[in-house]
């Protein structure tokens, strides 16, 4: 679970990759593209400018490089010719790749276009509670208060958090231990060390916090059909404090 300092030294390389991955979306106009378009687009990327591999191609029978969930969709969106991606709407793209032998691991949820008020608002405050979880990153804390900050941040708003996933260490594998539950109460849960790699991934719901898995046997959607928006980076647990190792040009806490 501890990784070494020359472990995290290829870990920092398999991030810095991944947030050039998102760069690169940043600069994409997504309005108009299928998500199996955006898929394609991030595999030659990945496979060809950067020299990495997506890690989740071929994983638990996975067929794919990202997983792309619009609107209700929670998770596990799987890319579709059939599927566009419009003006309005918010879809998180969740991205692994590795290089090295060490994968890194982060999502975004993007606005597309003109999205409503209520859908940018959500989108703001999930990327805020990740924000806030990352916050309570250093050695000496306690997984319960990561989760506990972030879904107080959550209900403060009026949101409402999944709780059937979470973040995980990550490293060699693209799951490992421990489970970062983004609610708990602090003070509880495992102690934080340096050297500890982990993902931070809020799942942020408009509506009620239940949701049910599609016949595909991916597809991760609201029950109630409202909004739900993500963001996720991997992130270490530095001698001080916190280092993010997936963090984007110009990217700074919420
Ligand atoms: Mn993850």
């Amino acid at each position: 679970m501890v990784k070494t300092t020359a472990e995290l030294a290829l870990m920092r390389v398999s991030g810095r990759l991944l947030a050039a991955v998102f760069e690169m979306l940043d600069r994409t106009t997504l309005a108009g593209m299928s998500t199996l378009q955006v898929n394609d687009l991030v595999e030659r990327f990945i496979t060809g400018g950067l020299g990495a591999r997506p890690a989740s191609k071929g994983q638990y029978g996975f067929d794919f490089v990202l997983n792309a969930s619009i609107n209700h969709v929670v998770c596990h969106g799987v890319p579709s010719a059939a599927e566009i991606i419009r003006d309005g709407d918010i879809v998180n793209l969740d991205i692994t790749l590795e290089k090295g032998g060490f994968i890194a691991d982060s999502s975004k949820t993007y606005l597309v276009g003109e999205a409503s008020p209520q859908a940018r608002r959500l989108v703001r405050v999930a990327e805020e509670a990740m924000w806030q979880g990352i916050g309570q990153v250093r050695p000496g804390a306690r997984l319960g208060d990561i989760g506990f900050a972030i879904e107080r941040h959550a209900r403060r708003h009026g949101y409402a958090v999944v709780r059937q996933y979470c973040g995980h260490g990550i490293g060699r594998d693209m799951h490992e231990e421990p489970q970062v539950l983004n609610f708990g109460k602090p003070g509880t849960g495992l102690r934080l060390r340096e050297g500890m790699v982990f993902t931070i991934e809020p799942m942020l719901n408009q509506g009620s916090r239940q949701v049910a898995t599609e016949p595909d046997g991916w597809t991760v959607v609201t029950t109630d059909r409202k909004l739900s928006a993500q963001f996720e980076h991997t992130v270490a647990v530095t001698q001080t404090g916190v280092e993010v190792l997936t963090l984007r040009q110009g990217e700074r806490a919420a």
